[in-house]
């Protein structure tokens, strides 16, 4: 503290002395109290520097980092930007976060700059017009959302269950990602053909195919599902299927899923666009 006084001291005085002109007239010593309360804003601003003068209301400021959504919101960026993987439920204190962040809005904003982004490099692409240029779509909240589960199964907090959710599934009732399925038309307008490849199994297709006809989704080019009782890692089953696509003919020029398990693995696509989906993890 004594130095830091010491060092407020000099500055205080040098700041005073730069004022040129005035340098004979205005100089006079702080007062203590200044000193001490040059100080604790000194001490402050070691613990919060001042880079705006509008200080943050997240992230640095002491108590202020504690205020409930700061961790969720970090968690959620870990989870899209890859660095958390492997996780097996949302924690259990985030879920009113996920909840507001899924239907208040956010995740429709985020959905919207992703797909704007797609739609712009598809506009941009110099096609070959051959049909056989193809781009790939995930299904589950990627093309459909399960949003009505998950809101009334803790927004992803509570552990997997494959009996409620296929049976959900099985309801075909799942409603359309309105941003991936603005995308979908205009690559269908553009003469690039939309591919499905979900993680879904081929006993899923009748319904899947129902669903997607229901939401508005035609005219694509093939539905991919998973073979019942296949062993694999979503990476390897999803590029390896890419791959099968590429040795018929067909070029990737995109890729779009909500999973990073979507969009790994060789042959990814000319280009991948990744949704945001803070509710599970698929590896
Ligand atoms: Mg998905």
């Amino acid at each position: 503290m004594a130095m830091a006084k010491l060092i407020l001291l000099v500055a205080l005085v040098a700041a005073t002395g730069s004022s040129c002109s005035a340098w004979r007239l205005n100089i006079r010593m702080p007062t203590a109290q200044a000193v001490e309360d040059a100080a604790e804003r000194f001490e402050e601003n070691v613990a919060a520097p001042v880079i705006h003068a509008l200080r943050p209301l997240l992230g640095s400021g002491r108590h202020l980092s504690n205020l409930a959504g700061v961790p969720c919101d970090s968690w959620r960026l870990a989870v899209e930007a890859y660095n958390k993987r492997d996780w097996k439920t949302v924690p259990a204190n985030c879920e009113g976060y996920v909840g507001h962040y899924m239907l208040g809005g956010h995740y429709r904003r985020d959905s919207r700059v992703v797909v704007d982004e797609a739609v712009a490099y598809a506009e941009s692409l110099k096609l070959a017009g051959n049909g056989k240029e193809v781009w790939v779509f995930d299904i589950d909240e990627t093309s459909l959302s399960n949003l009505p589960y998950y809101a009334t199964h803790g927004f992803g907090t509570k552990p997997y269950n494959a009996t409620s959710f296929n049976e959900y599934v099985l309801e075909g009732s799942a409603p359309a990602l309105p941003e991936s399925q603005r995308l979908f038309y205009k690559l269908i307008s553009l003469g690039i053909k939309p591919v499905f490849l979900t993680g879904r199994t081929e006993d899923q297709r009748a319904i899947t195919v129902q669903n997607l006809r229901r939401q508005g989704y035609s005219g694509w080019e093939k539905l991919l599902l998973k073979p019942i009782g296949f062993k694999a890692t979503a990476i390897a089953y999803k590029s390896g299927e890419r791959q099968k696509l590429q040795d018929a003919g067909y070029v990737i020029v995109g890729n779009i899923g909500d999973q990073w398990s979507d969009i790994l693995g060789a042959p990814e696509g000319a280009r991948t666009f990744k949704l945001p989906d803070p509710l599970y993890y698929i590896g």
